[in-house]
């Protein structure tokens, strides 16, 4: 062992170096995209019972000049590991408190409500409440009209503080959903106590559904806990028509997916509610 021992740092291992190599690739140009503003928000409607678009989850793509449009999964668990994805969140909010400004002027737009994703780590920063009020205050945004999609990851770091961040902002009018719903860490205890307003079912148990009586009964269940909290449920990851109705016959409030559309800019978004004038 001692013999190759002195020797094994100098072996190449093709592979570890390309990952080494995008990683450090993929940090620097995520910090130029960031201060480029090379980031978009792109919009996906949520439904309610009847079909009727009650509102929209912002969802960010990377538009990088060379390799194109980059999805979240690519980047984001690289942005929580460096930390870029505190300034990256703040965009975020800004982005999404400018355009909840704009649909607060128009009388088609104003009562639609606009969830964005919050990282853990974004959240844990000792001043976010502040963040979210100075965002929602420099495009002077309604509150009332933002949503934050929060995972159960939270609820690993200290509950107490989770609790009073969130009741800050719940006193602004701001509400919560919990994402990925069934996915991670929960607490039912911790449930209880922290003012979501509506859980959504990971796509992970929509998609099967139909076909994987696990799935369903995991849905059923989620769908019942939240009728006990007095929590609505979004159902991401609508597909089709049948899976909608099964979700509906468990007792499903909201959803989001394909079926309805896809997520995309923000004046599609808007098109679909706009009434048309036309002759
Ligand atoms: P998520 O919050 O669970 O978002 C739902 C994901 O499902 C989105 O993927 C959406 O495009 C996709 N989706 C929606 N409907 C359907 C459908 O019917 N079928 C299928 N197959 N997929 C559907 P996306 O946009 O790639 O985002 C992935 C994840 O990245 C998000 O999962 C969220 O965790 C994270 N993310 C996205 N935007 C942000 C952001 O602004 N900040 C943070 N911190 N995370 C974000
Ligand atoms: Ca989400
Ligand atoms: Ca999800
Ligand atoms: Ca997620």
């Amino acid at each position: 062992a001692k013999q190759d021992g002195g020797n094994a740092c100098h072996v190449f291992h093709p592979e570890l170096e390309a990952a080494l190599h995008d990683r450090v690739w993929l940090e620097a140009e995520l910090r130029k995209g960031l201060q480029d503003a090379q980031m978009r928000l792109l919009y996906q409607p949520q439904v309610d019972a009847e079909g009727t678009i009650i509102g929209a989850e912002a969802l960010i793509r990377w538009q990088h000049p060379e390799r194109g449009m980059i999805s979240p999964g690519a980047f984001i668990p690289l942005a929580e590991e460096t930390g870029l994805i505190v300034p990256m969140g703040h965009w975020v909010l800004a982005e999404a408190c400018e355009r909840l400004a704009r649909w607060a002027t128009d009388p088609a737009l104003a009562h639609l409500q606009l969830s964005v994703n919050v990282s853990v780590h974004q959240f844990q920063q000792h001043d976010f409440v502040a963040q979210v009020l100075a965002a929602l205050a420099d495009y002077q945004a309604p509150p009332e009209r933002l949503t934050l999609e929060l995972t159960e990851s939270l609820l690993l770091a200290n509950v107490e503080s989770v609790i009073e961040k969130m009741m800050q902002l719940k006193h602004h009018g701001v509400s919560f959903s919990l994402d990925d719903f069934g996915t991670g860490y929960s607490s039912l205890a911790y449930l209880k106590r922290l003012p979501f307003n509506a859980l959504k079912i990971d796509i992970s148990f929509v998609r099967d559904v139909l076909v994987d009586a696990n799935d369903a009964a995991i849905v059923k269940t989620i769908i019942a806990l939240a009728d006990s909290l007095q929590l609505k449920t979004v159902a991401e990851g609508v597909e089709t028509l049948t899976q909608r109705d099964f979700l509906a016959r468990l007792g499903c409030h909201h959803y989001q997916g394909y079926y309805y559309g896809r997520p995309g800019p923000a004046e599609d978004f808007e098109a679909l509610i706009t009434p048309s004038y036309a002759p």
